[in-house]
This record gives structure tokens, sequence and C-alpha cells, in this order.
């Protein structure tokens, strides 16, 4: 006969991280791909448009506005935000419902606004912040990296600024000060086992 999986109650296997811009959250991301293979990292739909090398369906689900109205309208998005002032972020609920009931890890990078709304609907869920070393080193990290013009590096440190100020929310806080150790820290947190090569 055929196995029935068990009914999905919790969320413990669901992780959001959140972060102010440049913090190095892809960069994390990247290495907790590497390192983990087996976590399912969920990709999410976006207004804003693709920049040089982002592929649609693997960076982001790049959608007009009217798509992404649709989405909203008909409950299709777990969570959703306008975030630096401008383009609409948001997660389909879908693939996330489907990986939970998988028995997978499943893992969100979200802004503070979209971590909110996930913490309502999921409150069980695990919720990680991840801080820079320092405000300074920060705005080094947002310049260096050259792909925001000047006024959208300031609209980007204006939402830093309030999204460092709600780091008490969450469960847990990682210093990006070495991506190495930071992601040893997520993983131990999220309770994964690395895939030894
Ligand atoms: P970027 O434009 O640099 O790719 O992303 C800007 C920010 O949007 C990210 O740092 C992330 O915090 C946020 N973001 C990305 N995907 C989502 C999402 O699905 N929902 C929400 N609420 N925020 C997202």
């Amino acid at each position: 006969t055929d196995a029935v999986p068990p009914l999905e109650t919790s969320h413990a296997r669901l992780t959001v991280l959140s972060g102010p811009t440049a913090v190095g959250k892809g960069t994390i991301m990247a290495e907790m791909r590497r390192r983990a293979p087996d976590v399912w990292i969920s990709v999410s739909a976006t207004t804003r448009a693709p920049r040089p090398g982002e592929i649609d369906g693997v960076h982001y689900f790049f959608l007009t506005s009217e798509r992404f109205d649709e989405l909203v309208s008909t409950g299709q998005m777990l969570e959703w935000a306008v975030v630096h002032g401008r383009n609409r972020y948001g997660t389909p609920r879908g693939p996330v419902e489907r990986e939970l009931a998988a028995g997978r890890p499943v893992f969100l990078e979200l802004d503070l606004q979209g971590a909110r709304q996930v913490r309502e609907a999921m409150p069980d869920a695990r919720f990680v912040f991840l801080a820079p070393p320092s405000w300074e080193e920060l705005v080094r990290r947002l310049t260096g990296r050259g792909t925001e013009g000047p006024e959208e590096r300031e609209r980007r440190l204006s939402t830093a600024r309030e999204e460092l100020a709600a780091v008490g929310e969450f469960d847990h806080v990682i210093v990006n000060d070495d991506v190495g150790r930071a992601t040893d820290e997520l993983l131990t947190l999220m309770g994964v086992a690395e895939r030894v090569e």
C-alpha cells in the first residue's frame, strides 16, 4: 500500500533569513547551497528588472506588475512587500507548501516586512537575522558592490537603518564577519547535516 505522509502541523523545518542590504545574504546562501544542497531555497517573484546575469526562474521569477497583482489577489503569495520603496517581491505559496509537506528543510530570504508576515502565518518557523559587524562595514560593502547608483544606495541604507532596529524581533542573530563561520552557525541552527564530498 502507498505510505501516507504525516500531516505537517509544525513549521519547524522552515527558516526565514532577513538582514539589511549588502550584509552578505547572497554569499551565505551560495555557501549553504554548496555545503547543504538538500535545503530547498524558495525562488521569489519580483517586479524588479533583472540585473545582468540574472536568470528568470533561477534568481527570481521576473513578473509584470499585472501578473504579480494576479498572484496576490488569487492568494498565491505566502507574503509580499514593497522593498526599498520601489519594487514588489513575494514568495509563491505553492512550492513552499509542497516542499514542507515533503519533509524538506525550506529556506526563505525575506525583507523585514515579509518576515513579519510569515511569523503571523507560521509562528513556529525559525527567524534568523544576519547582521553586519558594524554600520561602517555595511556602508563599505554596499558601496564596494557597485550595483546601485548613489540614489538607490541612499534608499537602501535608509531601509537598512530601520531593519537593524528590528533585530530584537528575531529568534537568532548571526554576525556576518566571516562567511564560512556564519554559514556554520546557520546550518547548525537549522539542524541540517552538511553533505560531505
Ligand atoms: P534585490 O533587489 O537586491 O535582489 O533584493 C532586495 C531585497 O528584497 C532582498 O534583500 C530581500 O530582503 C528582499 N526580498 C527578496 N525576495 C523577497 C520576497 O520574496 N519577499 C520579501 N518580502 N522580500 C524579498
